[in-house]
């Protein structure tokens, strides 16, 4: 007999979503495989998830409740690493801190978020430490060695991880098996926001949102991490998680390179070669500090590279291309979107396309990951653009690892009735659902009543050789509103004029898009994150 309005619930078994369940998968799978740290500390996922099981009894030990927040001041290590599985399988929050935060900002931060205990590499402390004093909140500080020999204040809050994990009873059984199905949304870990405008503002992922953000950056044909891989987030595992690179690794079963607290683009280079490092993600600013010396090294392992978090230009990712054989990837996405939202390349719709046309695809940001959904809107009356590949629109973003409000603070401006979240960006999106970045709102150029996306001329002027980095802004002019103004850092050993530079944009963009200026600096203001700081810049050079 059929019952025409029967629904049927699914009879598959209602199992949660949870970081519990990657540190036990590495355990029983991937016990054999490599996590190695900067410094040649050799370690395994059995080593790691030992630690990170010797962790959990460590902070039982200390009397660190379930759902408080445990802070990490740390670069990419092994340690860092225990602390990512450790604390959310404990059901705890990781909170990671940005390591280049001000003073002010950190102790807000650390303020806001409640920090109950904070983990620091000791070469780090004299960047906190100071701060002690006005985060009374702080019950514990936890050293983590990491090779230097910094001094260690005499303070009874202070104590050393490898001490306090020796002497710590591990614990055996199943963390996985603690998980209720509606414990999958509890929160698992904590990232600010670089506050460019306004406080910083707390996004909180929860296990299920790390989960399936893993899995989604897991999937073939785009990040796609698989077992023989030897992947090294070059992103913070204090910005947005590294990009989920190590979850991702881990889940694979792949190993794990962590380059530790230095970002010297040869210390960098070796180690991917020495290493043979087939995937890693790094922010433009980075890549572009490792362009000139990359034929140095033996780069033959490479398959996959990650770029994201501001725009990468074509003509870098093409530098990378023309060295290892491999593009740098492009990827959108924010600390609100776990992070990774879009990812770019090439699809088959492009096989014919010509080489030129092939970078210009991949010059785009992409197409949003399974489950992610992207729309564009009019700015003022809020009504859907089409998605024809120009009409401009603030991009926004939904899906089961984008952010639905803040930590502790209420923000109806960020997210739209229907809860979808406000990004800030413009883009254009293809009738593909190809999307491309025109620029953030606020660093737009309007010039004569005419958008000049700031992104593009960045771009267009790094395409010059000479070029290593370069930020374009508007000046304030009484006759267009705003014009723009290049700031300019040569590579060593370069020169090139203004007027040079601009016979060069010449033919790739509209006469009144030419800077009126062009600055040559000798470095560029860059924010906690490694991005190019236009804030900074402003200021710097007193344009508000
Ligand atoms: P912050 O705003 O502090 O830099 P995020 O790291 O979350 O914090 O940055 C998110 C923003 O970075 C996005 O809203 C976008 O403006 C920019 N961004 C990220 N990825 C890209 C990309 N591939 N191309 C251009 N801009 C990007």
């Amino acid at each position: 007999m059929r019952d025409e309005n029967e629904v049927l619930d699914g009879l598959m078994q209602p199992r949660p979503l949870t970081i519990a369940h990657i540190l036990e998968r590495a355990e029983r799978l991937y016990a054999h495989k490599e996590v190695v740290t900067a410094d040649a500390e050799r370690r395994t996922y059995a080593d790691v998830t030992g630690g990170a099981r010797r962790l959990a009894g460590a902070l039982d030990a200390l009397g660190v409740p379930i759902g408080a927040r445990v802070a990490t001041f740390a670069s990419n290590n092994r340690r860092h690493l225990e602390l990512y599985l450790g604390v959310p399988a404990t059901k705890r929050v990781l909170h990671s801190l940005n390591i280049r935060l001000s003073p002010e900002h950190l102790e807000y931060i650390v303020g806001h978020a409640g920090d109950d205990v904070v983990f620091v590499d000791r070469g780090l402390l004299p960047r906190i430490w100071p701060s002690a004093a006005r985060l009374p909140g702080v019950r514990h500080w936890v050293v983590l060695p990491d090779g230097t020999d910094t001094e260690i204040p005499a303070d009874p809050r202070v104590r050393d991880y490898d001490e306090l994990l020796d002497g710590a009873e591990p614990h055996t059984g199943s963390f996985e098996d603690a998980f209720t199905l509606a414990d999958e949304n509890l929160a698992s870990g904590l990232c600010y926001t670089s506050g460019t405008t306004g406080r910083p503002k707390g996004v909180l992922y929860s296990h299920r949102s790390t989960v399936l953000h893993c899995l989604g950056t897991l999937a073939a044909g785009l990040i796609g991490l698989r077992e023989s891989d030897v992947v090294m987030p070059i992103v913070p595992m204090f910005h947005a998680n590294a990009w989920g690179l190590p979850y991702g690794a881990m889940m694979a079963g792949a190993a794990l390179v962590l380059p530790g607290a230095s970002a010297e683009p040869d210390h960098l280079l070796r180690l991917m070669a020495a290493e043979r490092v087939t995937v890693a993600g790094a922010v433009p600013t980075v890549w572009t500090s490792m362009a000139p010396t990359l034929r140095d090294h033996d780069l033959s392992a490479t398959r996959f590279l990650l770029g994201g978090g501001s725009a990468v230009p074509a003509a870098l990712s093409e530098t990378f291309r023309a060295a290892t054989g491999v593009p740098i990837t492009h990827s959108w996405g924010m600390t609100e979107v776990s992070p990774v939202g879009v990812i770019g390349g090439t699809r088959t719709q492009h096989r014919d396309a010509t080489p030129a046309e092939q970078v210009a695809v991949r010059a785009a940001q992409g197409q949003p990951l399974p489950l992610v959904n992207v729309r564009i809107v009019d700015v003022e009356t809020g009504r859907e653009l089409p998605r024809d590949g120009t009409a401009i629109g603030e991009l926004q973003v939904s899906g089961p690892w984008v952010a639905g409000g803040y930590f502790r603070v209420d923000t109806p401006e960020s997210f739209t009735a229907d809860g979808w979240l406000r990004t800030g960006d413009l883009a254009t999106i293809d009738a593909h659902g190809y999307l491309r970045l025109v620029d953030r709102m606020k660093d737009l150029i309007k010039s004569g009543g005419e958008w000049i996306s700031s992104v593009e001329l960045e771009a267009a002027i790094a395409a010059h050789p000479a070029v290593a980095e370069v930020a374009v802004i508007g000046r304030p002019d009484p006759r267009w509103m705003e014009r723009p103004v290049a700031y300019v850092v040569l590579h060593p050993g370069t020169t090139a004029t203004a007027d040079e530079l601009t016979r060069h944009l010449g033919p790739m963009v509209a006469k009144w898009w030419l800077p009126d200026e062009f600055v040559f600096m000798a470095t560029l203001p860059k924010t906690g994150t490694g991005k190019l700081s236009k804030t900074e810049l402003r200021e710097a050079v007193r344009i508000a």
